[in-house]
């Protein structure tokens, strides 16, 4: 393999009305596949979400032809050098929304949604004493790298954070309110959900988290940790003037920004650990996990009973001598 930069991945979204998701999601699977791309792209009728990798002159192609399609033509990609595919497979799913918030009234972005402040607004707004920036992300991918101050809403998928806010009008309440994620689609449907709510002063960070880590003023800085993404290479640095690590290991609290999931398949629950955790926790976050005939990491590394005997035994001493 070589290490050259001949590959990108694209991250892109749009708010647009389509006609016929599941034609299009089939035609589209098509077209991706014969220009040898590989990714995820969500089709609704409320628009697309997709993220997709390829060479240089495929995915320079791709983002022609899109251009080209007027339902496309004034959309943004995001667009990062890589050594590679990010993803083994093409998939082009029919969805009934782009992001789950399953919503009783559905937003639509194009009509209701917070004031778009671009990275050097959003960085100065920030630093308002009465502005919150609350984070529309989940929380494992909070984890691994936020603004720095941000509020972690405690949910574990995106379609929780309506009834989080209702819970907790105190924090909010009175404040300018900075809504961020990833790229910038999950904040077109929350910052209007909360615009819609009554809300007066709410804004969000256009682009997204991706788009703030490369411009060449703000740099990424007030960006702590690394952002999570949705693809094989699940952290990206943002931050390009300093790193504080914020991601800690799930077993022994140090820092880290290492990614894995549990080795029992019906877990597969992420946990942020070192390679050194892994191998003497097997890879799995609890004692089910490391002890079930299913655990990964035992099949992957073929160890014996025995060999797992001993590291088993190896984490109770430990827990047993601290607990003295
Ligand atoms: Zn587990």
């Amino acid at each position: 393999m070589s290490s050259t930069m001949e590959y990108q991945v694209l991250l892109y979204y749009n708010y647009v009305h389509i006609e016929d998701p599941e034609q299009f999601a089939m035609d589209h699977l098509q077209f991706c596949k014969g220009l040898e791309l590989k990714g995820r792209i969500l089709v609704a009728q409320e628009g697309i979400n997709g993220t997709v990798s390829g060479t240089i002159e495929q995915t320079q192609k791709y983002m022609d032809a899109m251009h080209n399609d007027p339902h496309f033509a004034d959309m943004t990609f995001k667009v990062d050098e890589h050594d590679g595919h990010s993803f083994k497979k093409m998939h082009v799913r029919p969805r009934n929304e782009l992001v789950t918030l399953r919503l009783e009234d559905d937003i639509n972005p194009k009509q209701t949604t917070g004031k778009h402040l671009n990275p050097k607004e959003f960085f100065e707004a920030m630093q308002d004493e009465d502005t919150v920036v609350i984070d529309a992300r989940n929380d494992y991918e909070f984890d691994l790298g936020h603004f720095r101050g941000a509020i972690r809403p405690d949910i574990e998928t995106f379609r929780d954070l309506p009834e989080w806010v209702q819970q907790n009008k105190h924090l909010i309440e009175g404040k300018r309110i900075l809504t961020y994620c990833t790229g910038g689609i999950r904040c077109e449907k929350f910052s209007g959900w909360l615009v819609k709510e009554g809300y007066e002063d709410v804004a969000q960070l256009h682009g997204g988290i991706v788009t703030y880590g490369k411009d060449p003023e703000v740099q990424g800085e007030l960006w702590d940790g690394q952002c999570y993404v949705f693809d094989e290479r699940i952290a990206v640095p943002i931050n390009r003037k300093e790193h504080v690590v914020v991601g800690v290991d799930y077993f022994d609290g140090k820092p880290c920004e290492r990614y894995v999931n549990c080795a029992h398949p019906p877990c597969n629950r992420q946990i942020i650990c070192s390679e050194e955790n892994e191998h003497k926790y097997l890879r799995g976050c609890s004692h089910e996990c490391r002890t079930s005939p299913r655990n990964m990491y035992v099949q992957e590394h073929g160890l014996t009973d025995e060999e797992v005997q001993i590291r088993l035994n190896k984490i109770e001493e430990e827990k047993n001598s601290q607990t003295v």
